[in-house]
C-alpha cells in the first residue's frame, strides 16, 4: 500500500506485512461539541485502521484529545477543566454515533504531563530550547530542518510562529520560536509544576509527548487536517526530531470540509455539529458523504450533496431488500487495487456501485461493512411484526379499505419505519 506523504511530496510505500503500522492522528481541542468537519480525520483514521487490519497488518492507532489549550481557557474562564472534561465526553459520544469503533489509545494532555516535562527538559539540555520569564521556548535556529514539512524553509517570515496561543513575543530570541511551556497566568484554573516554574504545556509539545508515549520514538503514519501542517506539525516534528527521535515516517494531511461554494440552507447551518448532522441525516448518509471525496481533497458540504449521499444509501439499501444471496468469496483484490493506491475512497464507492449492478452481493456486503455501512444490508430486514402489519395493509389496500390501510401505515411509522408501495408489493425502510 502507498500513501501520499506531505514531507516528501510523493507516494510512499508502507512496510511489508505484518507491519506494525503505528498511527498518530491529531484529535480535537475540546471546548464545544465537534463539528462535522472535525469528524473527517477521525473517520479517515478509523477507516484506515479497519482496512489495514483487514489487510493483515498489526495496527496501533493513537488519537489524542487536546484538553489543555488557550481556546479552552478562553471558552470557560475559571472553569476550563470542567469544560474540557465535559467536551471530551461529548467528543467520544458523538464519534461513537458513527459506529466505526474507537482508536486503540485516546490520550489526553492532562494525563501526559510527566512525559511532556521530561521532553522539554531534554530539549533544554540539548540546547534546542531555552527558559525565559517562566516560559520555555523552542530555539528554531538550532534546528536546520525547520520548515521542510510545510515547504516554508528559507522563507524566514513565513516561519514566524503566529501568536494564536498568546505567546509573549518579547521573550523570544527569534520570531520563529514557539512556546513549549507557558508560565501560569491569572485566570487559568489549571496549573502544573515544572523545573521552570508553575504553568502548563504548549499545544505542540503535548502531541509530541503523547505520540511517543503510545507509539514509541518512530512510527509509520502521522495524520491530521491540512490546517495543522504549519505550525502544529512543523513544530511537533522539530521537537521530536530535535530530541533525537525519528518520529513519523509518513505525514498524511486530509483536506478541509468547506461550507462555501453554495448557499447553505438555514437548516444545514444549524446541523453542522456532528451529533445534529447524524440525527438529521443518519450515520450512513454521513459516512457515504465522506466516502465521496478523496481524503487529500477538500470536501464540500451542502444540503444537495447530503441528499445525494442519502440517495446512494437508499440505493444500496434497496438492493438488499428481500435478497437471498449465494455464499461467494468477496473480491478483495478489486478493492485493494483502489484502497492500496493512496486510499482512494471515491473509487471504492464506484466499485461498490459496480458490484451492486453486477449482483456481487457478498463483495458488496463485505466492502460496505468495512466502512461501517454493513447496516445498509441489515436494515433491509424489518422485524417480523412490522412485516405482518405491512402485509395486513397490502390486503386492506387490495380490498379498497383505505382507512384501515392508512391506520396501519401510521402504526408502522410509529415504530420508526416507512412502508413504500413498489411494483411487486411493498418495502419497509427505516425512517
Ligand atoms: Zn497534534
Amino acid at each position: 500500500m502507498r500513501l501520499f506523504d506531505t514531507y516528501s511530496r510523493g507516494l510512499v510505500e508502507l512496510p511489508p506485512l505484518p507491519g506494525p503500522i503505528r498511527m498518530y492522528f491529531c484529535g480535537p481541542t475540546v471546548y464545544q461539541r465537534i463539528h462535522i468537519g472535525n469528524a473527517r480525520p477521525f473517520v479517515l483514521s478509523m477507516w484506515m485502521k479497519r482496512w489495514l487490519e483487514q489487510s493483515g497488518y498489526d495496527v496501533r492507532l493513537a488519537e489524542n484529545i487536546t484538553d489543555i489549550n488557550d481556546k479552552i481557557y478562553r471558552a470557560a474562564p475559571g472553569a476550563s477543566a470542567e469544560l474540557a472534561a465535559a467536551a471530551s465526553r461529548w467528543y467520544v459520544e458523538d464519534t461513537d454515533l458513527l459506529g466505526l469503533g474507537r482508536p486503540d489509545h485516546e490520550p489526553k494532555a492532562t494525563e501526559t504531563i510527566p512525559e511532556i516535562v521530561e521532553l522539554i527538559g531534554k530539549l533544554v539540555d540539548g540546547g534546542l530550547a531555552y527558559p525565559a520569564g517562566g516560559d520555555v521556548y523552542f530555539r528554531v535556529a538550532a534546528f536546520p530542518e525547520y520548515g521542510r514539512l510545510s515547504g516554508r524553509e528559507g522563507d524566514h517570515k513565513a516561519l514566524h510562529n503566529p501568536s494564536e496561543e498568546a505567546e509573549r513575543e518579547e521573550l523570544k530570541q527569534d520570531p520563529r520560536d514557539f512556546a513549549l511551556w507557558k508560565a501560569h497566568k491569572e485566570g487559568e484554573d489549571t496549573v502544573w509544576e515544572s523545573p521552570w516554574g508553575p504553568g502548563r504545556p504548549g499545544w505542540h509539545i503535548e502531541c509530541s509527548a503523547m505520540a511517543e508515549k503510545f507509539l514509541g520514538p518512530v512510527f509509520e503514519i502521522h495524520g491530521g487536517g491540512n490546517d495543522l501542517v504549519f505550525p502544529h506539525h512543523e513544530n511537533e516534528l522539530a521537537q521530536s526530531r530535535g530530541a533525537g527521535s525519528e518520529f513519523a515516517r509518513i505525514w498524511m494531511h486530509n483536506g478541509m470540509l468547506e461550507l462555501t461554494g453554495e448557499k447553505m440552507s438555514k437548516s444545514l447551518g444549524n446541523i453542522v455539529p456532528l451529533r445534529d448532522a447524524v440525527e438529521e441525516w443518519g450515520r450512513e448518509t454521513i459516512l457515504l458523504f465522506f466516502l465521496t471525496a478523496h481524503w487529500r481533497k477538500p470536501i464540500h458540504l451542502s444540503d444537495a450533496v447530503l441528499a445525494q449521499a442519502r440517495a446512494q444509501a437508499e440505493t444500496f439499501r434497496n438492493y438488499f431488500v428481500g435478497l437471498e444471496h449465494e455464499p461467494e468469496e468477496p473480491e478483495r483484490d478489486e478493492l485493494a487495487r483502489v484502497l492500496d493506491d493512496d486510499f482512494n475512497t471515491p473509487d471504492a464507492l464506484a466499485l461498490f456501485h459496480d458490484w451492486r449492478t453486477r449482483g456481487r452481493t457478498a463483495s458488496l456486503l463485505w466492502g460496505l461493512a468495512l466502512f461501517g455501512l454493513g447496516s445498509l444490508a441489515e436494515a433491509a430486514s424489518a422485524p417480523a411484526d412490522l412485516v405482518a402489519l405491512a402485509e395486513k395493509r397490502s390486503k386492506a389496500r387490495a380490498s379498497r379499505d383505505f382507512d384501515e390501510a392508512d391506520r396501519l401505515r401510521g402504526a408502522i411509522e410509529e415504530q420508526g419505519w416507512e412502508v413504500r408501495d413498489v411494483a411487486d408489493g411493498f418495502e419497509l425502510v427505516p425512517k
